[in-house]
């Protein structure tokens, strides 16, 4: 007899985006004339500028040549890819790796699931609320938590509040636990950290001996030079942390799917006998087993966003989007809406109005303005009250809906 794996059903139902999508077709079937304007994903709209596409291309071709014919690569990525992320994203910032500490995927939402095989069930996880609800679900499929409650709070698993009291930044959590989750610039809050920031989280895991997951597909996104971009950046990291990057939003790479993962060599946990054991061994080992790489085209196109010709292509795409965050947040704020974010990620966290609940709000946007976001509750308790829109949609339509909020909202 197959047995299932049971704690696939403590999962709430995958109800966010349904839900959203039942409302809005319930008001589009009855006003058909209603031009409804969606800023509710987090997907990217733009097309892959041309650099990338033609390294994208050639790279195609080369599949089609017995001589630059490509079959399975590395496991790990290929090193043109992994020599390009040292030298154009990490050296710029004076961090220093090599090769092996460095992973291409597919993708973070699989990575940041995967890092839990290499993990021993008994470790106690902490994660924000509202959060990224992959770290969530992926720790009770695994069976690191109980039921969940009432709330949505999973029993077993900490959970650290993130408030317009304390500016969206978690605090410590008062348990003891192994593994933190960070992502800065935030999903959903848009939130960011400074250099103190990372530096308190960094010496709290030192001290706890914990390890942070620190996620930063939304690094591109920064515009403050005095943010850091990589948890790296702080003195003790690679003795604490993994970190997590992604093509995704930085380069329009959604559909094409890319992503890498930095497993320092420093970093160490203990086994079953309390020794000190090298987590970038057990990575490699679950990758190589796991894993069998990005395609080459894949690779390709991602290693062409950092050339000569690709960067300032790619960046004029996040300054498209982020003048876009830019025109909403001014916009709703003119509006007398209470607006965080934006400013250096693609996330605006609005407080809803006349203390409506997140889902109140998501039909009286949609009734009054035919604008459509994501409802703050989706994605934790902590959430309720507050509303996400997303800088990714197109300009036209970002000016229209900023528009149609102003005149009905205001
Ligand atoms: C979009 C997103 C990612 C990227 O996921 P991919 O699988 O690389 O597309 C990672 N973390 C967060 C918080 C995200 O919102």
């Amino acid at each position: 007899m197959a047995r299932i794996n049971d704690n696939y059903l403590k999962l709430k139902a995958g109800y966010l985006f349904p839900e959203i999508g039942r409302r809005v077709k319930s008001f589009a079937d009855a006003n058909p004339a209603a031009k409804i304007i969606r800023l509710g994903i987090g997907d990217v709209t733009r097309p892959l500028p041309p650099a990338i596409l033609e390294a994208f291309h050639k790279a195609v071709d080369d599949l089609g040549q017995s001589q630059t014919f490509h079959g399975y690569g590395p496991e790990q990525g290929y090193g043109f890819l992994i020599d390009v992320l040292i030298d154009k994203v990490y050296k710029p910032l004076g961090v220093n790796l090599h090769n092996g500490e460095i992973f291409i995927s597919d993708g973070s939402k699989c990575d940041t699931a995967n890092i839990l095989d290499i993990f021993d069930l008994g470790n106690k996880v902490a994660l924000g609320d509202p959060v990224y609800p992959v770290y969530n679900d992926t720790n009770v499929m695994i069976g690191r938590s109980g039921e969940a409650d009432p709330k949505g709070y999973y029993q077993g698993l900490v959970y650290m509040p993130c408030l317009e009291e304390n500016g969206f930044l978690p605090d410590f959590p008062t348990d003891k636990v192994d593994i933190i989750y960070l992502c800065f610039p935030n999903n959903p809050t848009g939130t960011t950290a400074s250099r103190e920031v990372l530096k308190k989280w960094v010496d709290f895991a030192l001290a706890n001996d914990a390890i942070l997951f620190f996620d930063a597909a939304y690094e591109a996104f920064i515009v403050d030079p005095v943010l850091p971009r990589s948890i790296y950046e702080i003195e003790g990291a690679k003795q604490c942390a993994i970190e997590f990057r992604s093509f995704s939003k930085t380069a329009g790479f959604t559909g094409v799917r890319c992503a890498f993962t930095v497993v320092p060599d420093a970093l160490t946990a203990t086994n079953a006998r309390g020794e000190r054991i090298q987590l970038n061994r057990l990575w490699n080992r679950r990758q190589s087993t796991k894993f069998n790489g990005v395609s080459y085209p894949v690779q390709k196109a991602a290693a062409a966003v950092y050339s000569e010709q690709g960067w300032p292509q790619v960046k004029a795409i996040i300054d498209y989007y982020m003048e876009n965050a830019r025109i909403i947040r001014t916009g709703l704020q003119k509006a007398g809406l209470t607006v965080y974010g934006g400013e250096n990620a693609p996330y605006l966290w609005l407080k809803t109005v006349g203390g409506l609940s997140s889902w109140d709000f998501f039909d009286k946007l949609l009734r009054e303005c035919h604008v459509v976001g994501t409802p703050g509750s989706g994605f934790g308790p902590s959430g309720e009250g507050f509303f996400r829109l997303s800088a990714f949609g197109d300009r036209d339509n970002i000016e229209e809906a900023v528009a149609r909020i102003r005149r009905n909202l205001a």
